[in-house]
């Protein structure tokens, strides 16, 4: 079954390359991070085009909750602690200026988009919330701290920012990718320097954009290293109380709130990719004793990259091939992130400097704890003597029972019954 934004919208279909072509940038992958890429691109008069393996938003952004905030969970005490004042006032207001350039852009769609309070809830710790708070006066924004909520749960509270969004994403999209020039079912194999290489033709450029969630080259950038995928469940139930807002744990694995129409999403059963887990089971146990007279109308579930240090990698794929750009790991918070992303990528494309350069780059440094624990995750499974293999990096496949698919533990690679790639990095089916 597909999301709920997948029933609800359709999306304009475009051809797949049937020869060779030539332009100035190349932007692979058609999510939300590489449609907003080719979209600021066009706006500022540079050519583009963009491909897409299969039909555009089929990957995460299809399947997303898309809440639009700058409250991503309490990261705001753990940047200013591990990076100081400047650089979290940073990510905040990148994230805040990518909220109003949607809030813009969405008087002209019409795409759902409507104002609503953001809460990060905690069931048990209110210190960790005193702590958020008092991180977020430190960098000159009020949120605020709400001791009850209007969700059916016993919590310690919560932190609120005011005047947040959500919205469609594929009403958005559908708008938003009317003139681009975009091939759908054209995956890249191969990129050379310069040129892409797919199956039913080459594209060069002078530069491209890999915008294909978990970035599929391995030789330059060490993503491999650098990123995991986590994997969540989402029900949209009808019948069941409008909690009014957007709400999430603020474990990352906890449960998510927010309504679409006269639909309550609920999301839960984090964990990371290829791992154990309950697939669904959270929310439905969870639906089934707190909204008993309401019935669940969808269900999916999706997958987003996580980086080391909780900031998304966007910027020049390496220091070793400076034209080759990169927009990756937004931490579950794509929306926003993605926004932000592409209008540093327009940017940095047309040599303009950009306050947010630094913050995001995909080169900075890599010492974090979660580096070790990546590199335990692939080596434990790359030594596991089991079949069928990913043909990413040769790591044991382990079977989801949920959704009956092949899953990496290591990287995140997702395959069906047959063998064939639902998700990346991998982009070849199993041998
Ligand atoms: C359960 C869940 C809920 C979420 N909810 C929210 C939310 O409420 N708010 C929020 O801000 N964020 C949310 N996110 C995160 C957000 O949805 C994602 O960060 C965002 O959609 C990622 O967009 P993307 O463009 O990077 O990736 P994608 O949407 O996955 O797009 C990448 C595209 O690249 C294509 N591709 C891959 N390889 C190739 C290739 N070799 N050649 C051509 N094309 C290729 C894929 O087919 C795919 O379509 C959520 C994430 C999850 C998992």
């Amino acid at each position: 079954m597909g999301s709920l934004w997948e029933m609800t919208a359709e999306l304009p279909k475009f051809e797949s390359l049937k020869r060779d072509a030539k332009t100035d940038v190349l932007i692979i992958g058609g999510g939300m991070a590489g449609l907003l890429c080719a979209y600021f691109l066009k706006k500022s008069g540079v050519d583009n085009i963009l491909v897409e393996a299969g039909r555009i938003c089929g990957g995460t952004t299809g399947n997303t909750t898309a809440k639009i905030t700058a409250q991503h969970g309490l990261i705001y005490d753990s940047l200013l602690r591990r990076f100081g004042a400047e650089k979290a006032g940073l990510y905040l207001r990148a994230n805040l200026e990518a909220l109003e350039k949607y809030r813009l852009m969405c008087e002209n769609i019409s795409c759902g988009f409507s104002e609503q309070n953001s809460f990060v809830y905690s069931l048990t710790d209110k210190e960790v919330l005193d702590k958020e708070l008092r991180a977020l006066e430190k960098l000159g924004y009020h949120a605020k701290f709400c001791s009850s909520l209007s969700i059916p749960l016993k919590t310690a509270g919560a932190i609120c920012f005011e005047k947040q969004a959500q919205f469609h994403p594929i009403m958005f999209l559908s708008e938003t990718v009317k003139d681009l020039a975009i091939f759908e079912n054209t995956r890249v194999r191969k990129l050379r320097p310069g040129k892409a290489i797919t199956e039913y033709g080459n594209i060069e450029a002078e530069k491209i954009i890999v915008a294909t969630h978990f970035p599929f080259i391995n030789r330059h950038g060490s993503y491999f290293l650098k990123l995991y995928q986590h994997r969540s469940y989402v029900i949209a139930l009808k019948g069941a109380e409008n909690p009014g807002g957007m709400y999430i744990d603020c474990s990352g694995e906890g449960l998510s709130f927010r309504e679409s129409g006269d639909l309550l999403l609920l999301g839960g059963g984090g964990h990371r990719s290829g791992t154990k887990s309950r697939g669904w089971l959270d929310a439905e146990i969870f639906a089934g004793k707190n909204y008993p007279n309401a019935r669940t109308l969808c269900r999916w579930a999706t997958q987003d990259c996580m980086t080391l240090d909780g900031i998304p990698y966007v910027g020049r794929y390496s220091k070793m091939t400076p034209n080759l750009y990169v927009a990756t790991g937004f931490n579950k918070w794509g929306m926003t992130s993605a926004m932000a992303a592409a209008l540093l990528l327009t940017d940095l494309i047309q040599g303009k400097k950009n306050a947010y350069e630094r913050l995001f780059s995909p080169s900075r440094s890599m010492l974090r704890p979660q580096l070790a624990v990546n590199a335990v995750e692939s080596f434990v499974h790359f030594i596991k003597p089991v079949s069928p293999r990913c043909p990413h990096m040769g790591c044991a496949l382990k079977y989801n029972v949920h959704e009956h698919s092949w899953d990496c533990p290591c990287h995140g690679s997702r395959f069906d019954e047959q063998g064939e790639p639902i998700n990346g990095p991998a982009v070849r089916s199993i041998e």
